[in-house]
């Protein structure tokens, strides 16, 4: 059986147990701390609902790791909702001076089945008449990045960057195409980031890939290593900023049915700070590592005394673009062994935890 069959099957199962909930019920905001192009400022992130990632909606049934589709109605939602839903949601925190705002559609923010066109112009709108306001992240997949579109948002934000944000996860076609099952490959990407590249004479616009550290499949080393490879990739085809996803376990997603069933572990966080460490060192544009579910059950994790030391270490790292400094802790031996030894175990699980 083909990955994209045993994907669709786990995907169709999830959402016929799904409960439905309106598009209201499924919008959200949140604000917080972040880095921005001109340094520490703050972030309003709001989550609108859409009918859905065409990619996840598809034949191919989506994304190995992905349950975004679980956020969203499955019906066309009108754009007056949206643009509505948009508003409501951005005017409930304080825009502050030097601000981000991060739409996450579960989807493509550019493609047009997913973010009407009006939506999109309404939307960019608001943002444009908020002084505060100095850049606007979408996120979209590569084939709907072209300089039409492209234009047309920079038109409707003169004033503020503009940033696409594409989930590259991996510079390796191999691990893309078996392993998480991504639907495009390198010479795609590249030539989204091509076109935003191409624009950068005219226009803010800078593009940011999402790296994912562990996909199934993968032991603790091939992780750190493909974590690594793929930030350099990123940064030499000319991505303006990177932000690295660690693996957490996601409802209704084939990574779920093969940790449920013991052939599946979320990575390490020292591997994750080995990454930061390796990475920081060799890569000059901005690297943010995203620290959500760390130390959950279903998130990267280390042990109880030092998993939430180590994620304050990274947020801070985040917010400063150091290195980390060095830290001990009595679980980092076992971690150790995990990754000496996954080449020859070519275990996808972390064998010390289960001694
Ligand atoms: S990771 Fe992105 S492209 Fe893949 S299924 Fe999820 S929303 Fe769609
Ligand atoms: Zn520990």
């Amino acid at each position: 059986m083909e990955i994209q069959d045993i994907n669709q099957e786990i995907r169709n199962k999830s959402l016929n147990r799904m409960d439905k909930k309106s598009a209201a019920e499924l919008s959200a905001s949140w604000s917080g701390e972040d880095l921005l192009y001109s340094g520490k400022g703050n972030a309003i992130f709001v989550i609108l609902p859409t009918p859905g990632c065409a990619h996840a909606l598809s034949a191919s049934g989506g994304c190995t790791m992905c349950s975004y589709i679980a956020d969203s109605p499955l019906e066309n939602v009108s754009s007056n909702e949206l643009v509505g839903l948009f508003k409501e949601n951005l005017l409930k925190h304080d825009i502050k001076p030097k601000t981000a705002v991060k739409i996450f559609v579960s989807g493509s923010f550019l493609n047009p089945d997913e973010i009407p066109h009006d939506a999109l112009v309404g939307i960019l709108q608001i943002l444009s008449d908020e002084e505060n306001v100095e850049e606007v992240v979408v996120e979209s997949r590569p084939e709907y990045v072209n300089e039409e579109v492209l234009r047309e948002c920079c038109d409707l934000i003169p004033d503020k960057i503009f940033e696409v944000s594409m989930g590259l996860e991996s510079s390796s076609d191999e691990i893309k195409g078996y392993k998480i099952n991504k639907g495009f490959t390198n010479a795609d990407f590249e030539r989204a980031v091509y076109v935003i590249k191409k624009l950068k004479t005219d226009y803010n616009i800078t593009s940011k890939s999402y790296l994912f550290v562990k996909p199934i499949l993968t032991s603790e080393q091939e992780a750190i290593d493909d974590a690594v490879k793929s930030a350099e990739y990123a940064e030499d085809i000319g991505v303006d900023r990177i932000s690295f996803c660690p693996a957490t376990i996601h409802k209704g997603t084939l990574m779920e049915v093969l940790w449920r069933r013991g052939s599946y572990q979320p990575p390490w966080i020292w591997s994750i700070l080995e990454i930061i460490k390796k990475v920081r060192k060799i890569i000059e544009i901005p690297v943010i590592m995203d620290t959500a579910g760390f130390g959950s059950r279903r998130g990267p994790y280390n042990c109880k005394k030092c998993n939430k030391k180590l994620k304050n270490m990274i947020i801070a790292s985040n917010l400063n673009q150091s290195i980390p400094e060095e830290f001990e802790c009595e679980c980092k031996a076992q971690w150790k062994v995990d990754v000496e030894y996954s080449d020859l175990t070519r275990s996808t699980i972390n064998l010390t935890r289960n001694i």
